[in-house]
Parts: structure tokens; sequence; C-alpha cells
């Protein structure tokens, strides 16, 4: 049975996630540390639980999920699994976060790619890879089919979801993944993780999120 523990991390209150199984062995998801307390809160829990990191998931490239990435690649020795369509992004970290006045080190570039229905296994677990592109081009899910979790990043939030006016960002690309892929592939009874805001449900979002029904869409002109 999969574990999950919520941080919420930076000025920007962006989710970072531990899931962990009965074996000990536990993956990272969107580490968006900022200081030093942060490392702290997420190294403490590890050690706490006496667990074992094995891999650093990345939801997407944005330097507020990833700005801690170094940290937990030199402290853990693990290797970042990202789809390679947000590599680019994600070596704009140490820019971006030099506008918020914060130093870090660009994430390492030495990744393994991730693609739609790839298979991500820690101790007795697995998720599945969901690709999801239009809050960037790269960004995927983490879903469990077995344990109904989902892991979002800025995909879906409670009663929203991620914008789409960044320069890799695309409204017709959010709308087939949110209407087509989301609310037609994910049973109600899953409970979504977020990358920002707290968790929820798809039965929730499905009565309650008009970005998972197409008539708010073709409001905007966009269709699938
Ligand atoms: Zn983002």
């Amino acid at each position: 049975m999969i574990t999950v523990k919520q941080f919420y991390f930076n000025e920007l209150r962006e989710c970072c996630y531990v899931l962990s199984d009965e074996s000990g062995e536990c993956v990272i998801i969107d580490p968006g540390i900022s200081s030093q307390k942060e490392q702290e809160r997420l190294a403490q829990y590890i050690s706490q639980n006496s667990l074992k990191p094995v891999k650093l998931l990345c939801t997407h490239g944005h330097f507020d999920h990833v700005m801690g990435n170094r940290f937990v690649t030199d402290t853990y020795s693990i290797p970042t699994y990202i789809h390679p369509a947000d590599k680019d992004v994600m070596k704009m970290t140490s820019s971006t976060c030099g506008l918020f006045g914060i130093k870090v080190e660009n994430p390492s570039s030495d990744t393994m790619d991730i693609a739609d229905g790839d298979i991500i296994t820690f101790g007795n677990s697995s998720l599945q890879v969901i690709s999801t592109p239009g809050h960037t081009w790269g960004s995927v899910l983490f879903y469990s089919k077995d344990e109904k979790i989902c892991i979002t990043g800025d995909t879906i939030f409670a009663g929203s979801c991620g914008r789409t006016d960044l320069p890799e960002g695309d409204s017709k690309a959010m709308c087939e993944s949110l209407v087509g892929k989301i609310a037609r592939q994910i049973p109600h009874d899953v409970k979504l993780y977020p990358g920002h805001g707290p968790e929820t449900t798809m039965l929730e979002e499905l009565a309650h999120n008009p970005y998972l029904r197409r008539d708010t869409w073709l409001r905007f002109d966009i269709d699938y």
C-alpha cells in the first residue's frame, strides 16, 4: 500500500510528494525546495521513517517544481525522470529562481526520459505515466490504478487547472488532456494530489471543475 506524504515548499506553496510503501522504498515527486529549512524537512521525514529514495519524478519542468532537484540527486544519488519535452524549460530553473532572489543550481540534465504509458516502479508499487500536455508540453500525471491515487502536477487543481498562457503552454492541448483524457480515463473514486492547493477527488472535480467540461472550452473557441 502506498503512503502519500505532502509538503508545501517555496513561496508559491508548491506541493512535493513522497510516495512510499511497506518495502521502505520511496519516490520523491516535484521537490520544489527553496531553503535549507525545507531541505531539512524532507530529509527528516525520510530518515525518521527509514525510507530509501530510489527515484526522483517530475510532473513537469517548471522552476517551482524542480528547484530542489539538485539537492535530492546530490543527497540520495538517485536518477531523475522527466518527459523530454520539458528538459529545456527545466534548464531555465536557475535564471528564473534568480528573479525571485533564490540562488539554486540548475537541476542535473542527466535525466531518464518518460513517455505516456510508461510504468515507474518502486518497492512493491508501480505508477503509470499519463502524458497531459497543456500547462507545458512535457506535463505528466503519475497514476496508480490499484491504489486509486494520481499525482497531477499543474495540469488539474481542485476546481481549476494550470495556466496555459506561458510560452510552453497550449490551451487546445490542455482541453484535450483534461476533457479527452482525464475526465474519460480516471475513475470517479481516484484521489487527486495537485501541484498546488488541496487534494481532491475525480468525483468532486467532475461535479465542480468547469475545465473538465467540453462546453467551457467551446466558449473560448477551443475544441478537441
Ligand atoms: Zn507549472
